[in-house]
């Protein structure tokens, strides 16, 4: 059967238990070599068989995946982050079904959290934004135009813009034709848990600037919005006066 795993953002301790047994277990890797911490290979046992998805296609993986099932060989498809996002997994998946190969999805640490980690931030803040918007600009890939960057910037939600990094300039526009303002705080963080991982603070107004300083233009994620500023309501659920299921209010 065929195993889905999140690999985590990039450390190689950031993958599940359940994702690291599973590795151990392959007969058979397809891992996805741009951005997969090539350190989690080492978990594979010695005669596991190896593959990098980023020379390969979609239908150069399937035939892998159909020679080692008829070989009845267990087979992990390691995605980065989690495989939920920007992973191409239901084509893989509704290919397996064609081919009534079984397979199932363990998740892992997305890269969105692994940045939020890496600015020791908390996109939800009481009082700024309760929301996290996920997209990517529209590259060659394109993006439905219902949900432009602009179009999302409006509600002047969290926003955490992935595959962007090399189109910072268009990016910052877009986002300034929504509710941020130059002014807004905006953060750059490429390779989030891996040993070279930065964290750019800036302005909105400076963000394609910031990536040309830092010479940042792939493997990062664009944090947008006030949860980056200091000021923040307190929360409800830890306030002494706020009753919950587990806890009496002070009088
Ligand atoms: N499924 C993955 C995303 C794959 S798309 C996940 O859940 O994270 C690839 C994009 O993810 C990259 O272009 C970059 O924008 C982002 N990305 C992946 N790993 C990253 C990391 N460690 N730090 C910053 N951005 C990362």
């Amino acid at each position: 059967m065929v195993h889905f795993v999140g690999a985590g953002p990039g450390a190689p301790d950031l993958i599940t238990q359940r994702g690291a047994a599973l590795l151990r277990a392959a007969d058979v890797v397809i891992y996805a070599g741009s951005l997969v911490n090539p350190a989690l290979l080492g978990l594979c046992r010695q005669d596991c068989s190896v593959y990098n998805s980023a020379q390969m296609t979609l239908e150069q993986v399937l035939e892998v995946v159909r020679a080692a099932h008829a070989e009845n060989r267990d087979i992990v498809r390691l995605h980065t982050g989690d495989p939920c996002l920007y992973g191409a997994i239901r084509e893989q998946m509704d290919a397996l079904d064609a081919l009534g190969i079984p397979y199932d999805d363990t998740p892992g640490v997305s890269s969105f959290c692994g940045a939020a980690a890496a600015a020791c931030a908390e996109y939800t803040l009481p009082g700024v934004s309760q929301t996290v918007i996920i997209t990517r600009m529209a590259g060659r890939t394109p993006v439905p135009e219902r949900e432009g960057i602009a179009a999302l910037a409006a509600h002047g939600a969290t926003m955490v813009v992935f595959l962007s990094a090399g189109m910072l300039d268009g990016l910052q526009a877009a986002l300034l034709r929504g509710a941020y303002t130059p002014d807004t705080p905006a953060a750059l963080v490429y390779k989030a848990t891996w040993p070279e991982e930065k964290v750019v603070r800036c302005r909105l107004g400076a963000l394609a600037q910031a990536g040309r300083e830092n010479n940042i233009s792939k493997t990062a994620l664009v944090l947008v919005g006030d949860f980056l500023a200091p000021d923040y309501e307190r929360s409800k659920l830890y306030d002494p006066f706020f009753a919950t299921e587990f806890r009496e209010a002070k009088p």
